[in-house]
């Protein structure tokens, strides 16, 4: 109880902890941790909520090898396959989502990177959406370069979303097809082009405490302040198919964890929200205080509606931040 008191003074202080001193905070007592994290996002992040959806435009075929993805061509999954969607269904789409109340918006393309033509194609998809459409769009398209990078920022993309997804040293054990360092390229290219970067990863990939606060640590070294955390939703047919789903006291334990190390940061619950029995509910008075919205890209989510209702009665206020 002391220490947390201590560590939250710390923060709201505007001091940083350190890697050791998030260590010990992950083996606190749940419940005074939860609240205290709770209180360092209301001191810096006030009630402000971020949410989002996607659309999967591009599925399935990738060469990559990440052992927990429906989408890869190494794992035996019956995930739907189709090339890049057209103009008209992803303007669509974002539209649709846009009168639910949605304000910003990803386009999640599978495969390790996008070819130089689907990149012109994706870029005059953007520039009529951002004509017919008051939504911030992002996108999610794998390991591009700064030069290509330029071209979709050009055309009007804000954000570009490539999750860590593990720590440094677990990531071998995940993926080999490429590796941990490309990752940070990637992020690294974006930046350099002026585009803010969503990045974070998946929990229940056999990683320990101490590669969630590591992968932590990573992304507050990059200065990344949207921090996607996803849980494992094994899927029959990959590697990972038989791995442990976390229970709803991990989930928000780690994304406590991640209030204290990234006061800042809106830490966004992704993929496997629904798995949780209150579909996020206490991560969000935890720490947590962004989320996907709808289907996520091969298993269904919750919907818009449900979500925005729920968190103004959480006392958030649903909105565009850090634009
Ligand atoms: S690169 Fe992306 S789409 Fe391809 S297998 Fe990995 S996570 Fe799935």
């Amino acid at each position: 109880m002391l220490y947390i008191e201590e560590m939250k003074n710390k923060i709201l202080n505007g001091n940083l902890i350190t890697q050791a001193q998030a260590f010990s905070l992950y083996n606190q007592p749940l419940k005074e941790l939860c609240a205290a994290a709770n209180e360092i996002r209301k001191h810096f992040c006030f009630n402000q909520f971020d949410i989002c959806t996607i659309i999967n435009a591009k599925s399935g075929g990738c060469t990559e090898n990440c052992k927990f993805c429906a989408q890869s061509i190494h794992n035996d999954t019956k995930t739907n396959v189709y090339p890049l969607l057209s103009d008209e269904k992803i303007i669509e789409h974002a539209k649709r989502n846009h009168e639910q109340g949605i304000l910003r918006y990803s386009i999640v393309t599978s495969g390790r990177c996008l070819s130089d033509n689907e990149i012109t194609k994706i870029c005059e998809t953007v520039k009529q959406l951002r004509s017919q459409v008051d939504i911030s769009v992002c996108i999610s398209c794998g390991l591009l370069n700064s030069e290509q990078y330029k071209k979709l920022k050009d055309s009007g993309i804000t954000r570009v979303h490539n999750n860590l997804e593990t720590s440094r040293r677990n990531f071998p054990n995940i993926c080999t097809s490429h590796t941990f360092n490309d990752k940070i390229t990637a992020i690294k290219a974006a930046q350099s082009v002026g585009l803010q970067v969503c990045s974070g990863g998946i929990m229940g990939l056999g990683e320990t405490p101490k590669d969630r606060i590591d992968m932590a640590f990573t992304l507050r070294n990059l200065g990344i302040e949207s921090i996607p955390i996803n849980m494992l939703n094994p899927i029959k047919g990959t590697p990972f198919e038989k791995n442990r789903r976390l229970t709803d006291e991990e989930m928000r334990r780690i994304v406590a964890v991640y209030r204290f190390i990234l006061p800042t940061a809106f830490i966004r619950l992704a993929g496997g929200r629904c798995l949780l029995k209150d579909k996020g509910t206490a991560c969000f008075l935890s720490g947590a205080n962004a989320a996907i919205s709808g289907d996520m890209l091969t298993t269904a989510g919750i919907t818009v509606e449900n979500d925005i209702e729920h968190l103004n009665a959480l006392g958030y206020e649903v909105k565009l931040c850090n634009e």
